[in-house]
């Protein structure tokens, strides 16, 4: 909000009048109370969803967390045992890695919307089915309208195949724009592939780096 404030500070200078700069703060202030409200209600919905077989071994679902404008959304795979655990994505030490990179790479975690295509952990956190990934899709669909990010950053092949409707690999489709919908999509690997192949590190961070250059470039 204290964004919102300078921008509108700057509308004053430049001319605009108050009422104008305060109509347009209500109105933002009333996208936002609209996008959480939203949220909230897919959470409830996420709660007694039984879609899929995976609602019978979750401790709870897991929907999606962070800010509601960004440009920039990362979708993962599904929780795993710290997220069924919390009911947040990406806080066990693939998140920590996570939020390592995008802190070197100049920003946070909270600037960022983080979920995953499945919000219920799959058992002993196996890869989830492509028919459970049909059957979870209409709520990342959702969340994809509400926060609308320019660019999604898929973390591993299987959150990839979810939006591209084939098999991908990364290691040979990572590093370009493709276009989804309206949006752009980046590929890379995912955290937890990156912590039992260290090497690669060096690859998702570049790949991290990019997606947030194109969310934040004029084009
Ligand atoms: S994974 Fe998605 S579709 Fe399956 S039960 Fe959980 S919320 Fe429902």
């Amino acid at each position: 909000m204290d964004e919102l404030k300078k921008y509108i500070k700057v509308l004053q200078e430049i001319g605009f009048d108050e009422i104008f700069a305060g109509d347009m703060m209500e109105n933002q202030e009333d996208t936002l109370k609209e996008k959480l409200k939203i949220l909230e209600q897919l959470k409830k919905e996420l709660e007694n969803c039984t879609r899929c077989d995976l609602y019978k071994s979750r401790t709870q679902p897991v929907p999606g967390d962070g800010n509601v404008n960004a440009r920039l959304m990362f979708v993962g795979e599904a929780p795993g045992a710290d997220e069924d655990r919390q009911g947040k994505p990406f806080v066990g030490r693939a998140g920590q890695l996570l939020n390592r990179l995008i802190e070197a790479a100049g920003y946070k975690r909270e600037e960022f919307y983080i979920t995953n295509v499945n919000k219920c952990r799959p058992p002993n956190n196996r890869t989830p089915t492509i028919e459970e990934q049909k059957a979870c899709f209409p709520f990342l669909e959702k969340e994809i309208e509400v926060v609308n990010p320019k660019v999604i950053c898929c973390l591993g092949a299987a959150a990839a195949r979810a939006f591209l409707g084939r098999p991908v690999s990364i290691t040979k489709e990572r590093g370009q724009k493709i276009y989804w919908r309206d949006k752009i999509l980046v590929l890379t690997y995912h955290p937890a592939y990156v912590l039992r192949n260290p090497k690669a590190e060096d690859t998702l961070f570049k790949d991290i780096k990019m997606a947030i250059e194109l969310a934040y470039s004029e084009d």
